[in-house]
């Protein structure tokens, strides 16, 4: 593996930090005094200690948001116009700190700097202002009443309200981004935070916490609560937590439905997937291979979204496969902070020796491998991407969220038969189709069962569309418009008059 470029200073001093945590606008030791370390995942080094949250820190942040919100004069009470403001003005330091920022990603995740730096820090930004612009834009309605059917009689009216203090649990694949969809939509919606990064990752949330505070929001209104899986229990069943919004394994996902029963808290979930490309035989092939091969290699597949099934029409399968794995074989793996690289490593140890689980599995199945499979190097979490052929339903990598750079081509004869596969999923997050039929495109997006079709792209987000998956792939929606019933909730006012 090619050797890290230098860091910049800002960022070094910002790793060499031993990291507290936010509670109540004042950066405080842990109560228990523990800490954990995060890892460069290129070179297996040591880059930070940062403070575990304990049950008594949980305590103290919630209490903090809760008081936050609360408050006669709490930020639920300050004007759309104000809190627009303030939530724009994160927007734009992310913005002004985003070589920063894209560098402490880099490290802390193994991505690419220029990646982080063109798409994560970007849109990050992006969300917020976006967010900020709903802030004055929520409204309720005035309802006219069958009971009362003349004028004068009655007045009825819905407001929309903010939910209240709200935990929200993010994974290490987009660290900052996936705590930017979470934070900017609650605190645009007049709710009060308590943030918890994954243990992996915890740097730029942490660095977003002080730009955060710059923005001048107010004490208690956001808090962040670095620390471990228990740290995210302890949140989730706290009874004084209103919601919690989280973003990771189903399997957690599942934890999380259950532990929230206690004082019935709302709960979002974005979980994961299994998706699915469909290349029908007339696509552009020089748009349609490039983008099935970064539907499942972007981010070295550590994707909800990652399209690690590959559906191609017959006529064209060898082509596709031999396209897809060209581009496979041709991606510059490298550390991260390289500007030459285009894939890091995998984050950690374990997501190495799963995803080589799953390579493992899929040789002994009786799949085809045709390219990559192994392991690079023996410091860092290098992985090749992976294509197989001749695999089937049955098989583990045909049917399981792998979050690695692997996929099954599976060639398909007709339009009924791919989206009888497609769909032969419990999960439901997002499918990608390439054709150059309109009809086709369309009737194809309509049958599928999933939160977010793209149709000759794949990964095109946007603070505009609504991201959010079907069955089990989660509940409830991530940014467009649709994220604000995440963090509000509707009062109906009827007066008889
Ligand atoms: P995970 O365990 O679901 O972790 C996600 C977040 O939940 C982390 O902040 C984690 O904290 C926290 N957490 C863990 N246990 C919890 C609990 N009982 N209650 C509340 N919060 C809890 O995911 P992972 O173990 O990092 O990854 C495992 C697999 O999950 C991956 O291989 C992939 O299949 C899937 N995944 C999906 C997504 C997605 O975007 N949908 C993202 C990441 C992973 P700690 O980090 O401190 O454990
Ligand atoms: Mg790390």
């Amino acid at each position: 593996m090619p050797v890290a470029t230098p860091v910049d200073g800002t960022v070094q001093d910002f790793t060499k930090r031993t990291h507290r945590l936010l509670i109540d606008g004042a950066w405080v030791e842990p109560a228990e005094g523990g800490t954990f370390v995060t890892r460069n995942p290129a070179t297996e080094e040591e880059l930070s200690s940062v403070a575990l949250a304990g049950s008594g820190d949980v305590d103290r942040a919630v209490a903090a948001a809760r008081r936050a919100f609360d408050d006669d004069h709490g930020w639920r009470t300050i004007s759309g116009a104000e809190r627009s403001k303030i939530v724009w003005r994160i927007g734009e330091l992310i913005e002004q700190h985003a070589d920063e920022l894209a560098l402490l990603e880099s490290l802390d995740n193994g991505k690419p700097v220029d990646l982080a730096r063109t798409i994560d820090m970007v849109f990050a930004g992006d969300l917020f202002r976006y967010m900020a612009g709903w802030s004055t834009k929520l409204e309720g309605d005035t309802i006219a009443l069958s009971s009362f059917p003349r004028p004068g009689q009655a007045h009825a009216y819905t407001v929309r309200e903010p939910v209240g203090v709200v935990a929200q649990i993010i994974p290490w694949n987009f660290p900052l981004l996936m705590a930017s969809w979470k934070v900017a939509p609650a605190l645009a919606c007049g709710c009060t935070v308590i943030l918890k990064p994954a243990e992996q990752t915890p740097l730029t949330a942490l660095r977003m916490a002080e730009l955060i505070q710059e923005a001048g929001v107010p004490d208690g209104v956001f808090n962040i609560l670095t620390g471990e899986g228990e740290t995210g229990a302890a949140l989730v069943a706290h009874p004084l937590v209103d919601k919690v919004a989280f973003t990771g394994s189903t399997e957690v996902g599942k934890s999380i439905v259950r532990a929230a029963a206690g004082n019935l808290k709302r709960v979002t979930l974005e979980l994961g997937g299994k998706s699915a490309s469909v290349v029908y035989d007339d696509a552009d092939l020089e748009t349609a291979i490039p983008n099935a091969a970064n539907a499942v290699f972007a981010n070295i597949g550590e994707c909800c979204t990652a399209a690690s099934r590959l559906y191609i029409q017959r006529s064209i399968y060898d082509e596709v496969v031999a396209g897809v794995s060209e581009v496979a074989r041709t991606i510059k793996i490298g550390v991260g902070t390289d500007p030459e690289s285009e894939m890091g490593p995998l984050i950690s140890s374990e997501q190495l020796e799963r995803v080589s689980g799953f390579i493992e599995a899929g040789r002994s199945d009786g799949a085809e491998l045709v390219t990559g499979g192994s392991r690079i190097g023996d410091t860092g979490y290098f992985i090749e991407p992976t294509v197989f052929t001749k695999t089937s339903p049955e098989m583990s990598i045909e049917r399981e969220e792998i979050f690695g750079p692997v996929v099954s081509a599976i060639p398909f004869d007709s339009f009924e038969e791919v989206v009888e596969r497609a769909n032969d999923t419990h999960y439901g997050l997002a499918a990608g189709v390439f054709t150059h039929d309109l009809k086709r495109a369309h009737q194809t997006a309509s049958l599928l069962r999933a939160g977010t079709v793209w149709i000759n792209t794949y990964n095109h987000n946007d603070p505009a569309l609504p991201f959010g998956g079907y069955k089990q792939s989660g509940w409830g929606r991530e940014m467009g418009h649709e994220v604000l019933d995440a963090y509000l909730q509707t009062k109906a006012v009827c007066a008889v008059l």
